[in-house]
């Protein structure tokens, strides 16, 4: 019989020659190659690797929770190919105004009842106009009076707008870059990725926490996600927060018709998030109505460590919250607070 010996009896995962950063080393220098060759991994050696990144930074049976609310719906200018909101598709959504600052509070004490730490309201922009600042300003000041962080996606914001969103005491802002930059025109035809790097610059330089991440699934290739991921990366600093959207298919926009994603490269992404990003909270995001339970969990193996909870994501579906605990007390997971995410500013 073969005897086992250190040489036949231990396998090295994902030896391929490329650097690691098996000691999760936060680097803003990776290449593209690099990225590449973590997606060319076998399966199971880029998970081990994820995994074992993870949990160098995390406790990886704790998973960060969000809610987020539309605080404002439809009737948007732009023209982002995936999203039910934007006034160019009929997707038969109903359009509404800003929603009074104690109906926002009202849904974020519901949020933290059901085990939300972080509250995030999403309008439905190209950018907030300086006359609803105030009261984005005053809902902000709400939450974070509940003792919940605050996060809030608006679209483009100016330096002077992001400082006074930093002043409120906003804990994130979500601006997702998406794609790639090459691909980026084919989703989106009213603003650049240039516009989107300039908001971020502004967040960033306002010392607001950064939430920032992209879809999959929407007919982009391998190297469109190897781009997106190499950008997000390679930032002046990683985001604090990356979310890794699956593409929910909406009926009337153009990406209603896009082609099954295989899941398995969807968990590859975020595998690779997380061995790119060692800090960074990776949130599995949209599309999780869509993914059984085994599906979600390969995600948390693979480094995912967030999600949104609340049964509406701004427009689409989202798991019942009894759904999600059940799932979470028969995976062991529990929820993570804002003081255990290693990268929060
Ligand atoms: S994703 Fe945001 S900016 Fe784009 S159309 Fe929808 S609401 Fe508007």
């Amino acid at each position: 019989m073969l005897e086992p010996t250190m040489d036949n009896r231990r396998y090295r995962p994902g030896e391929t020659g490329h650097q690691d950063n098996l000691d999760g080393e936060v680097r803003n220098d990776w290449v593209l190659d690099e990225v590449g060759s973590l997606f060319d991994l076998p399966f199971n050696d880029l998970l081990f690797k994820a995994q074992k990144i993870h949990r160098i930074w995390f406790n990886p049976n704790k998973v960060q929770m969000s809610t987020l609310l539309s605080i404002k719906t439809g009737g948007c200018p732009e023209d982002c190919g995936y999203c039910s909101q934007s006034i160019k598709f009929d997707t038969g959504l109903d359009a509404s105004s800003l929603m009074k600052v104690e109906e926002v509070l009202r849904a974020a004490r519901q949020a933290k009842e059901g085990g939300a730490s972080r509250f995030c309201m999403g309008a439905a922009w190209r950018n907030p106009k300086d006359r609803d600042m105030g009261a984005i300003c005053a809902m902000i000041e709400g939450v974070n009076s509940l003792g919940m962080e605050s996060c809030a996606t608006l679209g483009m914001l100016t330096a002077d707008q992001a400082k006074q969103l930093k002043t409120a005491g906003l804990n994130y802002y979500n601006h997702n870059i998406d794609t790639s930059r090459r691909y980026y025109k084919e989703i989106i035809s009213t603003r650049t990725m240039d516009d989107r790097i300039e908001t971020l610059d502004h967040v960033r330089g306002a010392g607001l926490n950064v939430c920032c991440g992209g879809i999959i699934g929407m007919g982009e290739s391998r190297d469109d996600r190897i781009d997106m991921l190499h950008a997000l990366a390679t930032m002046p600093s990683h985001p604090q927060s990356v979310p890794i959207n699956r593409l929910v298919r909406v009926e009337g926009t153009p990406l209603s018709g896009s082609n099954d994603l295989d899941s398995f490269d969807f968990v590859k992404t975020i595998a690779v998030a997380r061995i790119l990003m060692p800090k960074s909270v990776v949130r599995l995001s949209a599309g999780r109505e869509d993914m059984n339970e085994e599906f979600q969990a390969l995600c948390f193996v693979a480094g995912a460590n967030s999600i949104f909870i609340g049964e509406e994501l701004l427009t689409t579906p989202n798991p019942e919250l009894a759904q999600d605990r059940d799932m979470f007390a028969r995976l062991g997971i529990e929820p993570m607070m804002a003081h255990e995410c290693p990268a929060e500013i």
